[in-house]
């Protein structure tokens, strides 16, 4: 761990990821006291601006004790340099050596809050005139890694030219999301569950985004990625490998990781079959993708994305990974839903099934779909729910945000929850033929959907095809607090 003596160095820091992400989370840890003892944080960017201006931006989402921001905005300082030029780098050395004076060990992370047009051009950069020789060097990288599995190799081969795997923290955000880390506890500590986790009992799995937004006028943005680029590829597709892997030798970072990649290899690329594509379009008030003045005209990208993966092992084989995506939905959303079987019927009649639902967000929970005797005289099954709601039963515990949880690991060292270079490989081999033939010109059209409905009419067809029972209508949580 980098106990002490170190500098931070936040690129791309008039951006707005480090305005709203990297800089509350390092706030965060520093009111905590989480960051190492002797820790300084610099911004480097284009932008010129002074330090009043760069403390202003710095600040802007961060809400606190007044004392601990002004203790935080003294341990920062901003450099205004270029991308693709030494002396930028240069003026940056100077601006960290005089940071760190005489001291014998100088650690430095540099954390890249910058387009991907850039990363490659920045990492030589720092390797280059900002290395430290006499200390230990991270850097910290985010999504997009590449489009496919060739740009992402051609990246990932550039930037192992410069930066040891050791070296490298690649961030993919769900991965420091609470109730993602708790899976592992879920699945491993919890005998029933671990039992119960297999072909013989789960009848379909599905992993869901929604978003009850669209692109508002960030279209041309999205529209060179997509929903399936933009989550499943990464957050769904790394949500599924913790949920389906099997059990690591240890906690240990490279032993989780071996067991993810595993179980990604036996995933094959997603059939074009085990595909829905929709996209909004306008109802009332509410504008279609297209009407976003950013989107090329007449663009086919797909908004809502619901597929099907096949997890070929003796533990899997044959049970629909169903992952679904969409903006401009019903409601704001991301949970894992596993549906069980089929009780033995015959002393039943149409007694619907368990699901175990864990809710990542928003408000924490996770809850079972379990039939009880109805209390009073009669025999009659209803559904009910053993209920683990994080807000009731963690009262006044802090649940961290995940780039705070993100950026500690990479202080501490610990990649455990990092993406590693073969984990991004083969999760590329699984889309990148469906990718390639959404964006050739036989792309299919996607179904269009109204803004704020729960996706294309195509979609409940979709999921019962692959087995989801939907439970009866009775069933309704009763919201008494
Ligand atoms: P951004 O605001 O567009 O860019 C960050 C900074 O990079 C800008 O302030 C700008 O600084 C510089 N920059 C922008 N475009 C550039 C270009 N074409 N060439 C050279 N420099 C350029 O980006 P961001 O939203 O902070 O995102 C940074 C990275 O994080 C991206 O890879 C993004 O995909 C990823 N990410 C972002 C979020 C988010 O919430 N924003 C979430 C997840 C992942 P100067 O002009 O001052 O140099
Ligand atoms: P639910 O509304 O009974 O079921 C949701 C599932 O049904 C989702 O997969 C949804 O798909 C699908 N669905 C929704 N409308 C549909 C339709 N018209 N046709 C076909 N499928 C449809 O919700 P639940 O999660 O199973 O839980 C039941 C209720 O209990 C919910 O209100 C839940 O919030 C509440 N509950 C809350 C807690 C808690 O907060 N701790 C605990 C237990 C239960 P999409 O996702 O694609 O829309």
């Amino acid at each position: 761990a980098l106990k002490d003596e170190t500098v931070i160095v936040v690129l791309g820091a008039s951006g707005d990821l480090a305005k709203k992400k990297t800089f509350p989370a390092l706030y965060a840890l520093f009111a905590q006291g989480l960051l190492p003892k002797d820790v300084h944080i610099v911004g480097y960017a284009r932008t010129k601006m002074d330090e009043a201006e760069f403390y202003k931006r710095e600040t802007e989402h961060i809400e606190g004790d007044e004392e601990k921001i002004k203790q935080f905005k003294d341990i920062s300082s901003y450099i205004s340099g270029q991308y693709d030029k030494d002396e930028g780098f240069q003026e940056l050395l100077k601006h960290l050596e005089k940071l760190e004076g005489d001291r014998k060990t100088k650690n430095r992370v540099f954390y890249m809050a910058l387009p991907p047009s850039v990363f490659t051009t920045v990492a030589k950069g720092l390797k280059k005139n900002v290395y430290s020789k006499d200390g230990i060097n991270r850097i910290i990288v985010e999504k997009p890694f590449g489009k496919d599995l060739e740009s992402c190799r051609e990246m990932m081969a550039d930037l192992k030219s410069q930066w040891s795997e050791n070296e490298t923290y690649r961030i993919d955000h769900y991965l420091g999301k609470e109730m993602i880390k708790n899976l592992l506890v879920l699945r491993f500590g919890n005998v029933f569950l671990d039992a119960a986790f297999n072909k013989n009992f789960v009848s379909n799995v599905q992993i869901v985004f929604k978003e009850p937004f669209g692109t508002e006028g960030r279209g041309g943005y999205f529209d060179e990625f997509g929903i399936i680029r933009d989550v499943c590829q990464n957050h769904l597709l790394q949500t599924l490998s913790i949920l389906a892997m099997e059990r690591p030798v240890s906690f240990s970072a490279e032993d989780i990781r071996d067991e993810k990649v595993k179980v990604l290899r036996s995933i094959p690329a997603i059939a074009q079959k085990d595909v829905l594509l929709g996209q909004y379009v306008a109802e009332g008030d509410k504008p279609g993708y297209l009407d976003d003045e950013t989107v090329p005209k007449g663009s086919v990208c797909p908004t809502f994305a619901a597929m099907t993966l096949w997890v070929n092992n003796p533990r899997w084989e044959g049970v629909p990974f169903i992952m679904k995506a969409g903006k401009a939905l019903n409601e704001s959303k991301v949970e894992i839903r596993i549906q069980f079987k089929d009780a033995l019927q015959g002393i039943f009649t149409d007694i619907p099934r368990n699901e175990l639902v864990m809710r990542i967000q928003p408000s924490e929970a996770v809850y079972l779909k379990m039939n009880a005797k109805l209390p009073g005289f009669a025999t009659r099954a209803v559904p009910t729910e053993l209920d683990l709601t994080y807000k009731k039963r963690f009262v006044d515990t802090n649940i961290p945000q995940a780039y705070e949880a993100l950026i500690l690991d990479a202080i501490k060292g610990d990649h455990s929850n990092f993406v590693r270079d073969d984990e991004l490989d083969v999760a590329w081999k699984i889309f990148t033929p469906i990718l390639h033939w959404i964006d050739s010109k036989d792309a299919p059209k996607p179904e269009p959907y109204p803004y704020g409905s729960r996706g294309p009419k195509q979609l409940d067809d979709f999921t019962s095809k692959f087995g989801y029972q939907r439970s009866p209508q009775e069933y309704s949580w009763p919201h008494t607090s």
